[in-house]
């Protein structure tokens, strides 16, 4: 019997759930403090979830840094009162503005941040100063990409689908404090407390994408652990950057110092533009998918997730180079 036949009840399913946890604690060093979900509805809900169990005085703080932030404030504004305390909208999220000081009222609930964005390729290098509020992060583009400290957070979550597995899995990981303080009703599956009280197994939880996930999480132990696998990241998008940077034909969108190293975006340098279609068409005769940019930016995204290699970023690198050789 495959893990999708057999029953989410029984023992051999409960210890791929186990062993996704404990490993997951075991890479991200999650201290005991913390719950670990598995929840359904991607990290889209969350969007939901995080106001409607989180938001006790009915205030919190976003930061609007790129087009899922901007998703989730408006998603929050129908539970609560929004304060965008900083936005990078004026430069169109290219850069993460500085958070060192931001003003907070007392009352806030929480401090919420997406901590790389997809679409417009940022990312934070230095977390906001929350100054003593829970800080709620969306690491859905950027979890298990680089080593980072969860006690600097109330809580975490991150849809699966980008570095560890199937979408259909939403992993959070909730300060156990910062839950229980809200009154208002909570519909049954939004709330942390049903996945908590049932250890991730309230309802039917998706048996595939957690054993693939599972399986994922074993692989990125034998590559040597978080710290191992950022150091190849952190190559992999120096490999990019620094052709992006070099070939006249291109140009990077975001803010050298806030460049994401999972979601490179780049647009054809100016002058170069109506060459645009032309690279894209060029690059997909080499064997390049998946390389026009999010239509609300236009030119190029090459998401490099964990499970894109070196020589995957080298072939596409070799294309740049050969298109600017056509082009001389
Ligand atoms: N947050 C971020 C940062 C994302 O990149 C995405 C999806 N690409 C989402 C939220 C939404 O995730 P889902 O499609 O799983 O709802």
């Amino acid at each position: 019997m495959c893990v999708m036949e057999m029953s989410h009840r029984s023992k051999v399913f409960q210890q791929i759930v186990d062993e996704a946890e404990a490993d997951l604690r075991d890479l991200m060093g999650i201290p005991d403090n913390y719950k670990v979900l598995f929840i359904q509805g991607g990290a889209t809900l969350q969007f939901a979830a995080v106001p409607w169990n989180l938001m006790k005085n009915g205030k919190a703080v976003y930061v609007e840094t790129g087009a899922w932030s901007k998703k989730a404030i408006a998603e929050a504004k129908k539970y609560g009162e929004v304060i965008v305390a900083a936005s990078s909208k004026d430069k169109n999220y290219s850069y993460i503005p500085d958070c060192s000081d931001l003003d907070i009222p007392e009352d806030a609930d929480y401090v919420y941040i997406c901590e790389n964005e997809t679409i417009h390729g940022v990312t934070w290098n230095k977390l906001p100063n929350t100054k003593g509020h829970v800080l709620v992060s969306d690491q859905s583009s950027m979890f298990l990409s680089k080593p980072c400290n969860v006690s600097d957070y109330g809580m975490i979550y991150a849809g699966v689908q980008k570095n560890v597995g199937p979408a259909g899995v939403v992993f959070a990981i909730i300060r156990k404090d910062a839950l229980g303080k809200v009154s208002r009703y909570i519909p049954t599956m939004l709330d942390y407390r049903t996945h908590i009280d049932k250890e991730s197994m309230f309802n039917t939880p998706p048996v595939f994408s957690i054993f693939v996930m599972n399986e994922t999480l074993k692989w990125v132990k034998d590559m040597g652990g978080v710290a191992a696998i950022h150091k190849l990241d952190v190559e992999k998008a120096g490999i990019l950057y620094k052709e992006i940077d070099r070939n006249a034909l291109f140009t990077g969108t975001a803010a050298v110092e806030d460049r994401s190293i999972m979601n490179v975006c780049f647009v054809m340098a100016p002058g170069y533009e109506a060459l645009q279609d032309e690279f894209l068409s060029f690059a997909k005769g080499q064997g390049m998918v998946g390389l026009k940019g999010h239509r609300s930016v236009g030119g190029f995204r090459a998401s490099i997730y964990n499970a894109c290699t070196k020589e995957d970023v080298l072939a596409l690198t070799a294309c740049m180079k050969e298109f600017e050789s056509m082009k001389k």
